[in-house]
């Protein structure tokens, strides 16, 4: 019989009863129904109640970076990624840079932009000056909405108006500048953005469609710089070798792309690890390096005049260490401890440092020995694990695997079988 996804009320369900349909649905083991349902340190029911149509968890590993001296203080990186070098590499490049002092950083008030585009009007240059004539009205509109905010010293602070040219026709976008203080602010400003609607509809005479945040925050920008002593990066031609790559990604939005996923590695890593909006970033990120008109790097690496590598690193950072699902994921909230951030503004900054740190443990080894072997060393464990091998053979497949540069499944299985009968 054809089996079909199409199921009505499967959100009432709950998640045993869910898990139950999957069951059937992918003809699941009793086993593999275990495994789902063993949520560890993230109860099913919490689980249940973050997102819909919950079945399971999905647990990662969280590493730990080391060695990073951000402004003078010393911080550990809760970090939780599937991808193997990365915590590695990080807290290499962060015992780098701290033989040159450490990172420095900086970053503007956590401000977000909430966007509120209306369409249809007679004059949208004329109505755009009714707006910004409004702005008290309006602002006062939407810092009612929060007054938990307003209290901790954030809210509506501003609010600008453009007019865009669109295949449409023209519109009229009105931007709410929002102090977003300790949280990501996303259902702070979507709130404010749909609640000053019906205003912005009055004063344009047009009809307001979205109301929603923009995750391009160029208002709130993280930066990071670093100086590392040439030898402690491994001398003069592995600066001129960064230095170049740094050029070649300025230059190349095919590098560009590769360049800046490396420092994400980082980022997004302990992003997640906080329980924070991946996605948020990524997307800031990504739109943010494409501003100028073309897509680029994010950091800039050059050589001072005694000869040592200079990096910086810009971009905007909405995180939060409050609201989302930072406070209510049990990991989420240790990671926040163990980083020791007070506010979101120091939690910003020191996400730009990891993601300059990651930025330069990947430059370093792409311009020396390659990121392979370290790469695949790491990997082999995976692919170890993903040809059978269990316990101690894990280790020995892997080690075999680096030793003879043959690092595959079907040579992995080889080994299981070999290895495997030798110990028996
Ligand atoms: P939230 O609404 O859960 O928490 C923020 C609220 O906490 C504030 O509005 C304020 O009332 C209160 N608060 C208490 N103390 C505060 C302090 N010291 N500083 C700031 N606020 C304080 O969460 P949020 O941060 O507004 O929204 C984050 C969530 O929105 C994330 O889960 C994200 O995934 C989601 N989201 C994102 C998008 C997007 O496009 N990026 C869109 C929709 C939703």
């Amino acid at each position: 019989m054809k089996k079909s996804s199409s199921v009505s009320g499967f959100y009432k369900l709950n998640p045993k009863e869910r898990l139950a349909f999957v069951k059937e649905f992918a003809g699941l083991s009793d086993e593999e129904c275990l495994l789902l349902q063993n949520t560890g340190s993230l109860p099913l029911d919490l689980a249940d109640h973050m997102i819909e149509n919950v079945v399971g968890a999905f647990p990662l590993p969280l590493g730990m970076g080391v060695n990073f001296l951000i402004n003078q203080q010393d911080y550990l990186i809760p970090m939780a990624i599937e991808e193997p070098s990365v915590v590695a590499a990080a807290s290499n490049a962060a015992k780098m840079v701290r033989k040159g002092g450490g990172f420095h950083t900086s970053s503007t008030p956590p401000i977000m932009i909430g966007q509120i585009q209306a369409v249809g009007m007679k004059d949208a240059d004329a109505a755009k000056l009714r707006v910004l004539k409004a702005k008290g009205e309006i602002l006062k509109k939407a810092n009612e909405q929060d007054p938990v905010l307003a209290s901790v010293g954030g809210g509506a602070i501003d609010l600008d108006a453009r007019v865009i040219h669109t295949s449409l026709g023209a519109m009229l976008i009105t931007e709410l500048h929002v102090d977003c203080r300790d949280a990501m602010g996303a259902n702070a400003v979507n709130t404010m953005a749909e609640a000053v609607a019906p205003l912005i509809e009055r004063i344009t005479g047009g009809r307001v469609y979205l109301r929603i945040i923009s995750n391009l925050a160029t208002e709130r920008l993280a930066r990071a710089w670093c100086t590392v002593p040439k030898d402690a990066v491994g001398g003069e031609d592995v600066v001129h070798g960064i230095v170049s790559a740094s050029a070649f990604a300025a230059a190349d939005p095919y590098r560009a792309a590769t360049h800046n996923k490396g420092a994400l590695n980082g980022i997004i890593a302990v992003v997640l690890a906080t329980g924070n909006d991946h996605r948020a970033i990524e997307a800031g990120a990504h739109a943010y390096a494409a501003l100028k008109g073309h897509y680029t790097s994010l950091s800039v690496w050059e050589k001072n005049g005694n000869g040592d590598l200079l990096g910086s690193i810009e971009l905007p950072m909405a995180v939060g260490l409050i609201g989302g699902a930072v406070r209510t994921h049990p990991i989420a909230n240790i990671a926040i401890k163990i980083l020791g951030v007070k506010t979101a503004n120091e939690f910003a900054e020191v996400l730009a440092a990891v993601g300059l740190a990651q930025n330069l443990g990947a430059l370093r080894a792409l311009v020396q020995e390659g990121i392979q072997r370290g790469h695949m060393s790491l990997h082999a464990r995976n692919i170890a694990v993903a040809a059978g091998a269990t316990e101690e053979l894990i280790d020995l497949v892997a080690e075999t695997m680096v030793k003879e540069r043959k690092i595959r499944v079907d040579r992995a299985r080889e080994l299981i079988k070999e290895l495997g009968s030798t110990r028996r």
